[in-house]
């Protein structure tokens, strides 16, 4: 256990999910305006990719995983099995990030026990979103 962290089992899987996320942002990356790459999983199956949104006023720049998870949502999609976000650094090197707090309370609205597969010291780690967010909002209307 890593801080409340219970690492579950990289799969094969997971390693392509997380690819899939550096792709999607070493293909689309544009300086200020898209450094973030997210894929999510169904747990069907299926893979969906997006990229964020950046914006001049930075408060409405709009995180990778709200955008994908709503790209899922639009295409019929209800159950989500995991997620992985991946940052494309100044310096060109691209990585799995860990999802922001915002990210970490949208994805658990929608699906509570969805996976997240982060890095660790430079390995793949996986794990429940909501290890990361203990005590989760639980105001008006949740
Ligand atoms: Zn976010």
């Amino acid at each position: 256990m890593i801080g409340g962290i219970t690492p579950l089992t990289v799969t094969p899987a997971d390693e392509e999910l997380a690819q899939a996320s550096i792709d999607i942002i070493e293909i689309l990356f544009k300086p200020n305006f898209h450094a973030v790459g997210a894929a999510l999983r169904t747990k069907s199956g299926k893979l969906y990719t997006a990229v964020h949104l950046e914006a001049g006023i930075g408060r409405i720049a709009v995180c990778a995983e709200a955008i994908v998870l709503g790209k899922a949502i639009s295409e019929g999609e209800t159950e989500f099995d995991a997620i992985v976000a991946a940052l494309h650094q100044d310096d060109g090197k691209v990585n799995v990030c860990s999802p922001c707090g915002m990210c970490r309370e949208l994805l658990t609205d929608y699906q509570k026990d969805i996976d997240v597969i982060l890095l660790e010291n430079g390995k793949l780690l996986k794990c429940k979103m909501m290890d990361l967010l203990p005590l989760k909002y639980s105001g008006v209307g949740t």
